[in-house]
């Protein structure tokens, strides 16, 4: 995927058809990264800088317990409480989970499973992969395969890096049994991008993410995220009625798994489902939809 596309589907997007005619299906991403992040202990030269609690602060060249610390807040209580509340739900996740963050706590793996959660491969480490070998990154990604396969009884379908690099497309294409990738932010909709073979891209998202209480000028409270999904969703609403389309939300144990967070992101999901005709499905269900219903052109 070398060529940028800036035309897209255009004013009039094609009709997802979306099981049961919903007019919106909302995805939910909930981040497994904690213990894969940067750190001296993983062999890093830097303590990690990115997505903590205290915004700039210098990284070091020696172990930082207050960061490494604030990680851990994620894998050990984060990820429970907004478990719990998808699972009171009955709603599903898709989990997209790093290989060394479920290996150092496969029960996380393990209650993912029982909760009837989706598990798609997130890297093997938490970092900027632009900065990787190819080699190590092809090795990184089969690892990832392996471990949730291994923790998980299944092996993923689903792949998003996040930090990619020139290569994490194409290394993605070659491998068997992926049926999509979700590392581009550029539409609502799914679509396919022509290479080898046709690669189906799921489209992510960092505005409706909670990443943005952790970043500058993002959301300072609870409140500010739910209206952020509240705006979204109705406006999706909205145009689903020509247009329906996908909205994606990214969630992480370490930031919505505090307290007063988690009661924003309770506020939004009895919000929605006061909704008909919307369909809340783990991302392998769209891929498996668009799949279906929206088989790629293959040009000639
Ligand atoms: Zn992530």
């Amino acid at each position: 995927m070398n060529e940028r596309n800036l035309i897209g589907y255009g004013p009039q997007p094609p009709d997802p058809r979306w099981p049961g005619n919903a007019r919106i299906a909302i995805q939910f991403v909930l981040n497994i990264e904690e213990g894969a992040e940067s750190s001296v202990l993983n062999g890093d030269a830097y303590s990690e800088a990115y997505l903590h609690e205290l915004l700039g602060r210098p990284v070091r060249e020696k172990r930082d317990f207050s960061v490494e610390s604030m990680y851990e807040y994620g894998s050990r209580t984060g990820v429970w409480r907004i478990l719990q509340l998808f699972n009171d739900r009955g709603l599903p996740l898709t989990a997209f989970a790093v290989g060394q963050a479920l290996e150092r706590n496969p029960e996380i793996g393990a209650a993912l499973v029982a909760g009837k959660h989706e598990i798609a491969g997130h890297g093997y480490r938490w970092l900027d992969y632009s900065n990787i070998p190819e080699n190590i990154e092809r090795r990184h990604i089969q690892l990832t395969l392996e471990i949730i396969e291994r923790i998980c009884g299944k092996r993923p379908v689903g792949w998003y890096t996040g930090r990619c690099s020139t290569h994490t497309h194409r290394l993605l294409s070659e491998i068997d049994g992926i049926l999509y990738s979700s590392d581009a932010y550029n539409d609502d909709l799914p679509y396919w991008v022509n290479g080898s073979s046709p690669s189906l891209i799921i489209p992510y998202t960092l505005v409706n993410n909670d990443a943005r209480y952790l970043l500058p000028n993002g959301f300072r409270c609870g409140d500010e995220f739910y209206q952020s999904l509240k705006d979204a969703f109705d406006l999706l609403w909205q145009e689903g009625e020509q247009y329906p389309k996908m909205m994606s939300i990214g969630l992480h144990g370490r930031i919505s798994g505090h307290p007063a967070r988690a009661m924003a992101l309770m506020r939004f999901l009895d919000y929605i489902q006061d909704y008909d005709s919307v369909w809340i499905c783990r991302r392998e269900e769209i891929a498996g939809h668009w799949i279906a219903k929206h088989p790629p052109v293959i040009r000639t």
